[in-house]
């Protein structure tokens, strides 16, 4: 393994870039990176998973008018749900999104892109609004699904631990400074009161869960840059171990030979509880 990761290593010239959505999944699979992102190999979206991305384009850029100014109203009329999401969330977070006072200057911005070179690699991220003052600031994401019924599913997700790493790391803000909250818009739509139902989850950021991720993120990098090497040489990514109890719900099940006929099955007593439990998060 390389004690440093470079940008030299990863030859594929677009792989040069990482997401938070790459990471999670080189961690979940180095197979499933294998084929997704340097053979492209993709499955069929289906039309519901296909509305539903649509719909969280939408809101996405409903969110991102109102905080340019634009009118809103004709995004709304066209779709109640949406309308029941927007008006849900802008009571549930009235501090978000009142006025600028005049003795508190702040920056506010949505969809702002920021993009970090750690170790050759490019990151870039998106915070859907970013709203920082004097002494804090605040990274908000819009979900536009329930709040995953596990908080340790979340702290764990690449995009908690990348969007305040790259703040941190770009601005002058401490990470004591930083916090970064989901708000999960359609979880207003699971209750009889809707307005009390959209749900959030922070994440308070600090210097050590900083250097936690700066670890992490370095030793992923030189496990992939490992792999990558094996990989010119024609040995494949490695693959997930069976007892993580991931490969049922992957689209490269045959692929991987195992399927339900691959002879390669895991009994429900061999898996290890505390991954077979987690759920899957889409973020
Ligand atoms: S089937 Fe399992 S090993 Fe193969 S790519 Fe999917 S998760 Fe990885």
């Amino acid at each position: 393994m390389n004690a440093h990761a470079t940008r030299e290593n990863f030859p594929v010239t677009s792989q040069n870039r990482l997401s938070q959505g790459q990471l999670n999944m080189l961690q979940t699979c180095p197979r499933k990176f294998q084929y997704t992102y340097l053979e492209h190999l993709s499955s069929p979206v289906t039309p519901d998973q296909r509305e539903k991305m649509l719909w969280g384009s939408r809101f996405h850029l409903l969110m991102q008018q109102r905080e340019l100014g634009l009118p809103v109203e004709v995004l709304l009329q066209a779709d109640e749900q949406m309308r029941r999401c927007y008006t849900g969330l802008l009571e549930a977070a009235p501090d978000l999104f009142k006025p600028e006072s005049p003795g508190n200057r702040q920056f506010r911005a949505a969809e702002h892109r920021r993009i970090m070179n750690f170790q050759g690699y490019l990151f870039t991220v998106i915070y859907d609004l970013i709203i920082a003052d004097a002494t804090r600031a605040q990274i908000l994401d819009w979900k536009t699904y329930p709040l995953p019924k596990k908080d340790r599913t979340l702290e764990e997700n690449w995009q908690t631990r990348l969007y305040p790493f790259v703040l941190a790391e770009t601005s002058d803000y401490a990470p004591e400074d930083i916090t970064m909250t989901y708000w999960f818009v359609q979880s207003a739509e699971t209750g009889d009161d809707r307005l009390s139902k959209c749900e959030s989850w922070t994440f308070h950021y600090n210097s050590i869960k900083h250097q936690e991720t700066a670890q992490y993120l370095t030793h992923l990098l030189n496990q992939l840059n490992s792999w990558t090497e094996d990989y010119e040489s024609r040995k494949p990514f490695p693959q997930v171990a069976l007892t993580e109890g991931v490969c049922d719900s992957c689209p490269f099940l045959t692929r991987c030979q195992r399927g339900p006929d691959s002879g390669f099955r895991v009994n429900e007593g061999d898996r290890i509880t505390a991954f077979s439990d987690i759920e899957e998060v889409e973020l």
